[in-house]
């Protein structure tokens, strides 16, 4: 079913891993997809896959002007935004005293400043419009911090601060702000983790394995269509049922 046909929807981190799931995902059920990373190259094939009008943009997501110009070339290439997935994202892991200036404000400048930076280049059009989805891509270790990643978890936890803010903002204007919490998916960042690593992982997953990107788009593409228009400022974790809040 082509539930979000013609519409118009940005992803960012959409060359590799779970932000090109989520791409195809959202193309399959009918939208044109403005790809986004920092190298055009990726980009640019990444859109390609998908066919259709979908297309590849080089934007740094943590410089707020160019969210700004971002936001403006995919609007006169596609039409207005009405689905934003702020899902780039990166890793500089270590333990927090060896952490260094750069590890921590690297982290935070993409994944949480990136999300703002999108997320205010596209509100007003949406508010006007009275219709909009943003749907942000934080990390179960958001909810429950972990060893040697206390730059990324605190990003993550801040974005979800962030989507809940946006979401009370924005409700009245019918746009709607949720997050998807994932667990452990493959994808490059975690390829980093080695092979042992991966499998005491899977062992402790209940679903016995470690997800892919589909098993994010496919609830992305659920927060972006229909079947979501009364929930807003929700975490939606989605980790093979690694972690269960009472
Ligand atoms: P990935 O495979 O490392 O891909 C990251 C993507 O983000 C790439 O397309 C990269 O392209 C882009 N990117 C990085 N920095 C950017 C920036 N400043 N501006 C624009 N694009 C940028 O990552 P992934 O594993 O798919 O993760 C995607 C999201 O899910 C991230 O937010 C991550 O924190 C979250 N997540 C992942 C896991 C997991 O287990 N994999 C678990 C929980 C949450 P360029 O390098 O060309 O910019």
């Amino acid at each position: 079913m082509a539930e979000l046909k013609d519409q118009v929807a940005i992803v960012t981190g959409a060359s590799r891993g779970i932000g090109l799931a989520i791409a195809a995902e959202l193309a399959r059920a009918g939208a044109h997809v403005a790809c986004v990373a920092r190298g055009l190259d990726g980009a640019v094939a990444a859109a390609q896959g998908l066919g259709g009008q979908s297309r590849g943009y080089a934007c740094d997501v943590s410089d707020p002007a160019a969210c700004i110009e971002l936001t403006k070339q995919v609007e006169a290439d596609l039409g207005p935004v009405d689905i934003l997935v702020n899902n780039a994202g990166v890793t500089r892991d270590n333990v927090l005293v060896r952490l260094k200036d750069d590890d921590w404000s690297a982290v935070m400048n993409t994944n949480l400043r990136g999300a703002f930076n999108l997320t205010r280049a596209v509100a007003r059009g949406m508010m006007k419009r009275r219709s909009g989805r943003i749907i942000n891509i934080a990390s179960v270790v958001g909810l429950t911090g972990n060893r040697g990643q206390a730059n990324y978890a605190a990003s993550k936890a801040g974005l979800i601060g962030f989507s809940k803010s946006a979401a009370l903002e924005l409700a009245s204007r019918s746009v709607l702000v949720n997050v998807v919490a994932p667990g452990f998916i493959a994808t490059d960042m975690t390829a980093e983790l080695g092979e042992d690593t991966r499998a005491e992982l899977a062992d402790r997953i209940p679903l016995g394995r470690i997800g892919d990107g589909d098993d994010i788009a496919g609830v992305v593409r659920f927060l972006a269509g229909p079947a979501s228009t009364y929930m807003t400022g929700q975490v939606l974790v989605v980790d093979g049922g690694m972690v269960m809040h009472g």
